[in-house]
């Protein structure tokens, strides 16, 4: 991981040389503010642990820190940071009233009781309450937590401040707080971006291969299936599966629901994850994991656009190959900003009270993604630079902006 925060400033440095601002490099790199903190935890067998936990604001310039709190053995201070400046950039360049922060604890969840997981939660929370608040910095799940992690930092923030606060963090279940659309907002946000992109670029009924049917690439082919799209290829851990002429997508879901994985689905030719990224589409989306088109099979996509669903599926070599032979690459900070973005609705109708409908959350992500991506194009033609950078000089230019006053 710490490549990839090498690799985070290098786009900072490179962004900011576009807007003629070099001298803020530090300021975009070097954390507002790192707590690291140890704590202990009576274990369920008598024993006392101390777990290391972490929380980075990144940058506050736009409004308190967003960004998630994830539980993995392999967490530490460089990975927060990085993720912690993404969060800073993704919020700005949706035009969120939010900064960018990030969080996690160094602990396998596997090896833990639901008590003990209980226990860690409520005594990190106590541990970083000053910390963490609805104007101050506000987590969210991430890898190994969820809705019941958000719920034990409700419920012990609300004790220490005496008053219920949701708004301390999103992703809640419905019932504390949470709100109808955020969990598929992800997946959707990035259908909008296709369709903004579709419009710019004149493409009807587009060919698309997703790579992973988790929890954005499952919903991203459920909505772009709603919307006159072909999709030809999928994947899951297992491998794919491919047809020329267009999947039918409720059945593949069925079968992968009855078996396990795409793989078993017979009405297509059985296909390896790498096959997939080489098909000739309009639209691959890889929504698995990071890392994959390298510089070692750049030359070998053959895709109009990459959408980027996952975080960090390209590498710097990766994309310049690709761009090199014309082709675009939508990053990440803007496809799947549908998350941060629901998450700031869910965190907007806790502060105000309300409780919004299914309708009116698609609609206000779909305007939100559509600007943001119509930005990011006009922002390339304007510099003549590639869409991850334009997306990035978008974000930097309007926290700069703000710190004039
Ligand atoms: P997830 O764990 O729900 O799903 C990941 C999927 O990838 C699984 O279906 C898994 O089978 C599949 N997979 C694993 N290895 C694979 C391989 N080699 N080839 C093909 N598929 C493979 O995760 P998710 O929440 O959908 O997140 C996916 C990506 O999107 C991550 O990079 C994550 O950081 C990013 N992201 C997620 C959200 C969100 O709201 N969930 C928001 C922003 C970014």
């Amino acid at each position: 991981m710490a490549d990839f925060y090498e690799d985070v400033k290098v786009e900072i440095k490179n962004a900011l040389e576009v807007i003629g601002k070099k001298e803020y490099y530090d300021f975009l790199t070097k954390p507002k503010q790192i707590l690291k903190v140890n704590f202990p935890v009576k274990m369920d067998k008598g024993s006392t642990r101390i777990f290391t936990g972490y929380r980075i604001l990144h940058n506050n310039t736009l409004g308190p820190g967003k960004g998630g709190i994830r539980y993995h053995p392999n967490v530490n201070l460089e990975e927060v940071e990085a993720l912690a400046a993404l969060m800073s950039f993704k919020c700005s360049l949706m035009d969120l009233p939010f900064g960018g922060g990030k969080g996690g604890i160094e602990v396998n969840t596997k090896e833990l009781s639901e008590n003990e997981l209980e226990k860690i939660t409520r005594t990190f929370t106590r541990t970083i309450y000053n910390n963490i608040g609805p104007n101050i910095d506000i987590p969210a799940p991430d890898v190994y937590t969820n809705a019941q992690t958000m719920s034990w930092i409700v419920d012990e923030y609300s004790k220490i401040k005496g008053k219920f606060t949701p708004s301390v963090v999103t992703g809640k279940p419905l019932e504390l707080g949470g709100c109808l659309g955020r969990n598929e907002s992800t997946g959707l946000g990035a259908v909008y971006v296709m369709e903004e992109i579709m419009k710019i670029e004149g493409i009807n009924k587009p060919t698309i291969a997703i790579q992973g049917l988790g929890n954005v690439g499952k919903h991203f082919a459920q909505f772009a299936s709603d919307h006159e799209c072909k999709i030809v290829a999928v994947s899951d851990s297992k491998g794919g599966i491919y047809n020329a002429n267009g999947l039918d997508m409720d059945e593949v879901f069925s079968v992968k629901d009855e078996t396990g994985s795409v793989v078993n689905y017979d009405k297509a030719e059985k296909i390896t994850n790498e096959e997939l990224l080489e098909l000739e589409v309009d639209f691959l989306v890889p929504a698995a994991l990071e890392k994959q088109i390298t510089k070692t099979n750049a030359n070998k996509i053959k895709a109009r656009i990459v959408l980027e669903a996952a975080n960090g599926p390209t590498t710097p070599e990766g994309e310049e190959i690709l761009i090199k032979k014309g082709m675009r690459v939508i990053p990440d900070i803007l496809v799947n900003a549908g998350g941060v973005t629901g998450s700031y609705f869910e965190w907007y109708q806790n502060v105000h009270n309300e409780k919004w409908n299914l309708e009116k959350f698609n609609s206000e992500l779909e305007k939100k993604m559509k600007k943001a991506a119509k930005e990011v194009y006009d922002t390339r033609l304007k510099y003549n630079i590639s869409c991850r950078k334009a997306a990035l000089v978008i974000a930097i230019e309007r926290i700069l902006n703000a710190i004039r006053y």
